[in-house]
């Protein structure tokens, strides 16, 4: 039987990739192909960005005003919402996450079109008070051109349309790069994005494999901005490349968040959350809680709860609403996770659940890891230390507030951090100390359109969502207009 195959689109057209070259993408729930993804190569990247940077200079998309942008960015959230179960299996189909999971992200996701919609014509200028006589100045925020815009594998929609809607409501063009892993949806994407009505080269999706066209995307001097979500590590190159051209980025990278649990919190909710922040999505998200810091003083009890509800989680078909823990997105990904559960061994940690790949009769022909849980675990351990991006918790006892905050920020990660506590004054002073862009206290893992999101540290530069997001594609301009009828002295600057 013959796999579906995508096309790029290029300037509201489908088109083979240049080098008629394709490669398959995996099942990871039956590590079978499943579909055609096209190999793109340089002349693709001139392609796409050519057509993205026409589309910013001439064409409709210039002329149109800040509302009849956001008009057709709500259309577009109107055609996700109609669509969102398509795209939900689609993704499940390509990273193996739950169904659950992908059919609430894509019937929210159209909230994010909505909110960039309506702010598209809200972004004001200002008239500055200026402190000279006879000259108006004022501001206005202008867009920054041609954004590539680089997404990873596990939230392949919600990400790229992190990027979307602000750069769109901002008046810029995009090229999408997707992670080669999954790919299809964006193309799906890409058919509601033509139906919506935009005009032609304002989004441009091509794919292919980062290492083959990363660098090209990056490097191409007709691009403004790079807006990148991703490993730390791809970050660092995304981030070396862009500096070359003095272009504007924004990061959104790795984590190694901590769950911190006080012996005062209400301990069934802590349970829940720390499972939720750990073995939801079988830990491939960047806000993992894969830090468990718990007090000494209820270590024990907390442990053999949390084992207790791990060991209940139903493995299985991602596509089943019944299931818990999914498979690992790809191949790689899985060698990966099973190499820490490794070095956590040789690290001298102690294993209490799971600690290898799913034997489970419900786990399929997929990569399946089973939920695993770590104590005497040290914080300089390198499984303390690193991104794993899989079901792994590693469990570290701490004594009192002081040393929970020490514990906390002492990773060279900062995207988010989770905090268990009935205590006011420890809320409010803890959550002022922590060293990440997002904190939660007494609930994990929540997102929302309205409030920024973005990390500390080498978790990234710049805020996705909220209103902050769309200062991401905007760049400032003064503007200086003099009423005097006579200019002074022009060997000198005026300074009053
Ligand atoms: P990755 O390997 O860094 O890849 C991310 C994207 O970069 C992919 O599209 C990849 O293409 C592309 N890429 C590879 N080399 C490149 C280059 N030289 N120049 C430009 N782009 C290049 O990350 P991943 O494994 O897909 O995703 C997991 C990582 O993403 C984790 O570290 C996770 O924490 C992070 N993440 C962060 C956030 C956040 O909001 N902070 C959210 C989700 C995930 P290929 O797929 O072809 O390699």
């Amino acid at each position: 039987m013959s796999l579906p195959k995508y096309q790029h689109f290029i300037n509201n057209e489908w088109c083979d990739p240049t080098n008629n070259m394709w490669y398959e993408s995996f099942n990871p729930y039956t590590a079978k192909p499943w579909c055609l993804i096209p190999k793109g190569n340089k002349e693709d990247v001139e392609l796409a960005i050519g057509s993205a940077h026409q589309a910013f200079k001439t064409g409709e998309w210039p002329t149109l005003t800040p509302t009849q942008r956001g008009q057709l960015l709500y259309k577009l959230g109107d055609l996700i919402a109609e669509h969102a179960d398509k795209l939900a299996e689609i993704e499940v189909m390509d990273n193996g996450k739950l169904i659950s999971e992908m059919s609430a992200q894509l019937h929210y996701l159209p909230q994010w079109f909505y909110y960039f919609g309506g702010l598209a014509d809200k972004i004001e200028g200002s008239v500055i008070p200026i402190d000279k006589p006879q000259v108006f100045n004022y501001t206005r925020y202008e867009p920054l051109g041609v954004v590539v815009a680089i997404t990873p594998w596990n939230s392949p929609l919600l990400l790229a349309s992190w990027k979307i809607a602000p750069a769109l409501a901002a008046g810029n063009t995009i090229v999408l790069k997707p992670s080669e892993f999954t790919s299809a949806s964006a193309f799906e994407f890409a058919k509601l994005f033509k139906a919506a009505g935009f005009p032609p080269g304002v989004l441009n999706v091509i794919s292919g494999f980062g290492r083959d066209i990363g660098d090209d995307l990056v490097l191409h001097p007709q691009v403004a901005k790079v807006a990148f979500t991703g490993g730390t590590e791809t970050g660092k190159r995304v981030y070396e490349n862009a500096a070359k051209g003095i272009k504007k980025v924004s990061l959104e990278l790795g984590g190694k968040s901590p769950n911190i649990v006080f012996d005062d919190a209400n301990i069934d909710n802590a349970v829940k959350g720390v499972i939720s922040g750990i073995f939801a999505a079988t830990g491939q998200t960047c806000i993992a809680g894969s830090r468990l810091l718990v007090q000494a003083s209820i270590h024990d009890e907390f442990v053999d709860k949390i084992v207790k509800l791990a060991k209940t989680a139903k493995m299985g078909d991602p596509l089943s609403f019944e299931t818990q823990v999914g498979p690992v997105s790809t191949e790689p990904q899985f060698e990966k996770i099973l190499s820490y559960l490794k070095l956590a061994k040789e690290e001298g940690a102690h294993c209490v659940l799971g600690g290898d790949r799913a034997k489970s009769s419900q786990a399929g022909t997929g990569w399946f890891v089973e939920p695993s849980i770590y104590t005497h675990v040290h914080n300089k351990m390198r499984i303390a230390q690193e991104e794993i991006f899989g079901p792994v918790l590693a469990v570290i006892p701490f004594k009192d507030d002081e040393e929970a905050i020490s514990i906390a920020n002492d990773i060279p990660y900062g995207l988010a951090a989770g905090l268990w506590t009935n205590d006011i004054k420890r809320i409010l002073e803890l959550s002022n100390k922590l060293q990440a862009g997002t904190v939660w206290v007494n609930t994990y893992r929540m997102l929302s359109y309205l409030s920024p999101f973005g990390g500390y540290k080498m978790s990234g530069i710049g805020r996705e969502s909220g209103k902050e997001a769309i200062y991401n594609y905007l760049q400032a301009k003064s503007v200086w207009i003099s009423t005097q009828t006579e200019t002074p002295n022009p060997f000198v600057m005026r300074l009053k």
